[in-house]
C-alpha cells in the first residue's frame, strides 16, 4: 500500500473514500466534522440520521466506524470514525489506533482503493500531533489487505504535516 502525507482540505481529496473525525452522535460538529457536513450537503446529515435510527440508536462508539455515501463530494463515501477525547480522560490509545484499523475495514468492504484520513483526535479532542501521527502510521502500516492501494493522510496544519512526516 503507498501511504502519503500531504497539507489540504480533507473535503476536497479524490480518493474513493473520506474518513470523518465525527463524535458518537454521529450528528455532525465542528472541525473536520463540520466542514465535511458543509461539503457534502444536507443529505449526509439525513443519512447519518438513519444509522441512528436504525443500525446505531446508541451512537458510535470511540473507535468504532461506518459509512455513509459522500453526497456532493469528490470522495463516494465517508466513513465516520469516533477518537478518543483526552479531554474527557479517553487516553487508550488502541482506541484511536483502532479508528484506522476500522476505517481501513470499513473501506475494504465496500471495495474503496484508496482511502484520505484527517488527523483523528488532533483537533478538540485533545491529543498531540506526535501520538496521533504515530498511532496512525503504525495502524494503517501493521493493516494488510485488497483492495486498498492508497492511504493519504491529509492534513490542515503545516505542524500537523511535519508530525506525520516524521512518523513516516
Ligand atoms: P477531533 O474532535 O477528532 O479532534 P477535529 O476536527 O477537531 O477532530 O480535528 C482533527 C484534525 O482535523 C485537526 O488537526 C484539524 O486541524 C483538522 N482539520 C480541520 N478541518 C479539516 C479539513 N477540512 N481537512 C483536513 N483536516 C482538517
Amino acid at each position: 500500500m503507498r501511504i502519503i502525507a500531504e497539507q489540504g482540505d480533507i473535503t476536497r481529496a479524490g480518493t474513493d473514500a473520506i474518513v470523518n473525525a465525527a463524535n458518537s452522535l454521529l450528528l455532525g460538529g465542528g472541525g473536520v466534522d463540520g466542514a465535511i457536513h458543509h461539503a457534502a450537503g444536507p443529505k449526509l446529515l439525513e443519512a447519518c440520521r438513519r444509522l441512528r435510527n436504525t443500525t446505531h440508536r446508541d451512537g458510535l462508539e470511540v473507535g468504532d466506524a461506518v459509512a455513509t455515501p459522500g453526497f456532493d463530494l469528490p470522495a463516494r463515501w465517508v466513513i465516520h470514525t469516533v477518537g478518543p477525547n483526552r479531554n474527557r480522560g479517553q487516553t487508550d490509545p488502541t482506541l484511536l489506533a483502532s479508528c484506522f484499523t476500522r476505517s481501513l475495514d470499513v473501506a475494504a468492504e465496500l471495495g474503496a482503493r484508496s482511502i484520505a484520513f484527517p488527523a483523528v483526535s488532533a483537533g478538540a479532542f485533545g491529543w498531540p500531533a506526535d501520538d496521533v501521527s504515530r498511532i496512525a502510521v503504525d495502524a494503517v502500516t501493521g493493516w494488510h489487505g485488497p483492495p486498498i492501494e492508497e492511504t493519504r493522510f491529509v492534513l490542515f496544519d503545516q505542524r500537523v504535516l511535519t508530525a506525520f512526516e516524521a512518523a513516516l
